[in-house]
């Protein structure tokens, strides 16, 4: 596992996290992910087994634990 952020070498630390996770045009948000956050930027690393596994639920249609409503905004230049 990463100890050191790879944009910032800041240091990274295990941590449980949600994560918004885009299978194409759905957004998903998987909660309980185990992961590697560095505390300087937050940046949030994965090992390949729980990414994989964060795809296999992504592309599942399997039942969702709770459901959120998102607001989208549009960026417009000042
Ligand atoms: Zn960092």
């Amino acid at each position: 596992m990463i100890t050191s952020c790879y944009f910032c070498k800041g240091k990274v630390v295990d941590q449980v996290t949600s994560v918004d996770f885009w299978w194409g045009d759905d957004l998903k948000i998987i909660e309980n992910v185990p992961s590697g956050i560095c505390q300087q930027c937050g940046e949030k690393y994965f090992s390949p087994d729980v990414y994989k596994e964060m795809e296999r639920l992504a592309k599942g249609r399997g039942p969702a634990v709770s459901h959120l409503s998102v607001d989208v905004l549009r960026y417009s230049p000042v």
